[in-house]
């Protein structure tokens, strides 16, 4: 299916939830995730007026990166905004930072202290969502929930780190229902991390949801969802 007839579907069901939930259209974020698809269904992506673009591992995503947005001679309007989605190993932090603009999985402090440095050195100041693990599954990403404020307080001196979220990846749920509570928690905790900590003045968004879930995550409140097979499709399933 072509990525224009997806995302018609997709805004659709966008649109749906946001009248369920009372919610306005456009307090929500499309990452279009592109990491089991090629280059020119990225590209295809991307003309379609997807401009935020996830991938999750750079080996993955140079040939994507350097294809979009490696070209000098464009101007950043004409370029995509990339998401890093994927747990990022500390020495994968030189390749990314400067490349993608947020990053979804800051999930330690070695990882902070490696990615202000090297922000630092660029001279620019990385949005990150602080990645949790909500729902308890030990095979998930992400700090516990009850370390999120201590974890501020510790990088509130990294000046090159913007925390602007917390991030989750729900456990997949045969039945999407079944995944509210997850989505639910993350927003509680957020609301209670921005009482708590003098260090969350910005820490507004939830990066929540995907191909899924991704209508319960937005009654719940996602900010930004990230949607892969759905909207963009798998190579091997023929998109
Ligand atoms: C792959 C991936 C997605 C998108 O997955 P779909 O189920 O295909 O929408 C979203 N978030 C993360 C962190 C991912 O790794």
């Amino acid at each position: 299916m072509s990525i224009q007839h997806n995302w018609r579907l997709v805004e659709q069901k966008i649109a749906a939830a946001c009248e369920r939930a009372g919610r306005r259209r456009e307090d929500i974020g499309v990452i279009a995730v592109t990491k089991y698809v090629s280059v020119d269904r990225t590209k295809e992506a991307f003309d379609n007026g997807l401009i935020h673009l996830g991938e999750n591992r750079w080996q993955d995503a140079q040939s994507k990166w350097h294809a979009l947005s490696g070209d000098e001679g464009l101007e950043e309007a004409g370029k995509p905004i990339w998401h890093f989605i994927g747990s990022l190993q500390t020495n994968k932090v030189k390749d990314v930072i400067g490349r993608f603009t947020y990053i979804h999985s800051l999930d330690r402090l070695s990882l902070a202290e490696a990615i202000h440095k090297r922000a630092s050195q660029l001279g620019i100041v990385v949005p990150c969502f602080i990645q949790t693990n909500v729902s308890g599954e030990s095979s998930k990403h992400g700090m516990e929930p009850e370390d999120v404020v201590p974890f501020l307080a510790s990088i509130s001196g990294l000046s090159s780190i913007q925390p602007i979220g917390l991030m989750t990846m729900a456990p997949y749920e045969a039945e999407p229902e079944d995944t509210r509570g997850v989505f639910r928690a993350l927003r509680e905790l957020r609301d209670q991390v921005r009482q708590t900590s003098p260090h969350a003045e910005r820490l507004e968004h939830l990066s929540m949801g995907m191909s899924n879930d991704f209508e319960v995550a937005i009654e719940e409140g996602a900010t930004w969802i990230r949607l892969g097979s759905i909207l963009v499709g798998k190579e091997e399933d023929g998109q």
